[in-house]
């Protein structure tokens, strides 16, 4: 009841949800009442978690905030979504996102933009905008977004709250709208490292439904939380802090390293060398992938149908041209492009060649300190519509992010501190694989 007060007060001016169902959102915490009053309640039964629109969850909206998807109620519940179900979570509804997560600031959504909490003339950030400000502007205690390339981190640091984006493969991605399907990977967002370390031991699991889901025991990814730091190996990547860092993000972070150092950790000087290329190796990739899932809104099955069309091409063209929106146009013939006949060698395989050089820079690093610290976002929040004319310079403020992704490696954004202005300023710590509990318990000792 509280939180939907919260909503009902303060989501009209943020429009960090786009979906609310009061009805169901209180039939659900009644449930969870029943479940703790008959004594079978887990650690997150009746906790309030808002979802990402980009997860399918059965009778509700899952648009991908795209006029694509706009009529489509979703038959199915994705595997985290039922996971964090039947642990007794309560849905408080569902949040804006960039148009099928292809963005960096939750402008693109066809359910129009989400402010900053902090200050309404800027972005949330993006793809996970909505999740971050509902989170942030204590709108939810908890909620889900998903990181293709720096999507639930970026905004988490825009908005001054904590996200971890996993090992790719350790969540589900059965029943979450493919982007770029071998980056894509959902996260817990949350105001603490503890309280994102509770949500992903209910989210995280083999599921047999994802062909790229890894089995492995169950872990525990609170275990770690008060694991001392004394002779923790931190490496510091050159190419992460050079030209290009706003100076009042690289001071925020500065002081987190000198919290890091009194508490016993080690600095060390490393380099990722291909850093740089990073960003061009996953804008051809994730574009590739994308212009092959998003081939299945055809018009056909399900999704927007062009109203007026002569013949069957008329409607596919028309139904596509008028149901996507202009970034989604944009990567769509981006990855149709560099994987055309003629293209395909001298752009993708390339791509492809360096996205494992990126990955196998980070295990050289990752050989010599325990963990990589670096910034999250080159700048504090944009002001609002600053990229909309130009998104090649938003791509190129995804540098501190997709290199991660292409190696398929955790991350966790937390808040360092703030601008001289007021806005959050996020870090980030990037682990080996499956060093997820390791990352929440060095973030859980900063905070
Ligand atoms: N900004 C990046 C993109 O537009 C990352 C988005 C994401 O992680 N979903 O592709």
């Amino acid at each position: 009841q509280e939180y939907l007060a919260a909503i009902a007060a303060d989501n009209p001016s943020l429009n960090a949800y786009i979906t609310l169902d009061k009805e169901r959102t209180l039939t659900e915490a009644k449930v969870a009442d029943d479940r703790l009053a008959q004594g079978s309640a887990s650690v997150l039964t009746g906790v309030p978690i808002a979802y990402k629109d980009i997860f399918c969850q059965q009778g509700w909206r899952s648009a991908c905030a795209s006029k694509m998807l706009d009529n489509f109620t979703a038959p199915y519940t994705a595997t985290v979504v039922q996971n964090l179900l039947d642990a007794g979570m309560v849905t408080l509804g569902r949040t804006n996102m960039d148009e099928f997560a292809m963005g960096s600031t939750t402008e693109t959504s066809h359910y129009g933009i989400t402010k900053n909490p902090w200050q309404h003339d800027h972005v949330p950030g993006g793809s996970s905008g909505g999740s971050a400000a509902a989170v942030a502007a204590r709108l939810a205690p908890a909620a889900l977004g998903s990181d293709t390339g720096g999507s639930i981190r970026q905004p988490a640091a825009h908005c001054g709250i904590t996200g971890l984006k996993p090992t790719y493969g350790v969540i589900s991605r059965f029943g979450m709208v493919a982007y770029a399907s071998s980056f894509d990977q959902a996260g817990p967002m949350a105001q603490t490292a503890e309280d994102c370390a509770l949500l992903l031991n209910s989210m995280a699991g083999f599921d047999e439904r994802d062909s790229t889901s890894i089995e492995r025991d169950k872990e525990d990814y609170t275990r770690d939380l008060n694991r001392p730091l004394q002779g923790l190996k931190i490496g510091l990547p050159r190419e992460f802090f050079g030209e290009g860092l706003d100076s009042q993000v690289h001071s925020s972070i500065e002081e987190v390293l000198n919290i890091l150092k009194k508490q016993g950790a080690e600095i060390i000087d490393v380099s990722l060398p291909h850093t740089e290329l990073s960003i061009p190796a996953y804008y051809v990739l994730a574009s590739a992938e994308a212009s092959t899932n998003l081939s299945r809104y055809d018009g056909v099955r399900y999704g927007y149908r062009a109203k007026e069309f002569s013949n069957l091409d008329e409607m596919y063209s028309k139904s596509r041209a008028e149901g996507f929106g202009e970034e989604v146009k944009r990567r769509i013939m981006i990855g149709t492009y560099v994987l055309s006949h003629g293209y395909y060698d001298a752009y993708y395989l390339k791509a492809q060649k360096l996205r494992r050089m990126v990955a196998n820079d980070f295990q050289a690093v990752l050989n010599k300190c325990d963990i990589i610290l670096a910034p999250v976002a080159p700048t504090a929040a944009p002001k609002l519509s600053s990229h909309s004319s130009d998104p090649v310079q938003m791509y190129l403020s995804d540098i501190y992010t997709v290199s991660l992704n292409l190696a398929g490696l955790p991350g966790i954004a937390l808040p360092a501190g703030q601008t001289t202005s007021g806005l959050p300023v996020g870090v980030q710590l990037i682990g080996n694989y499956f060093a997820e509990s390791r990352l929440l318990g060095i973030a859980h000792q900063i905070q």
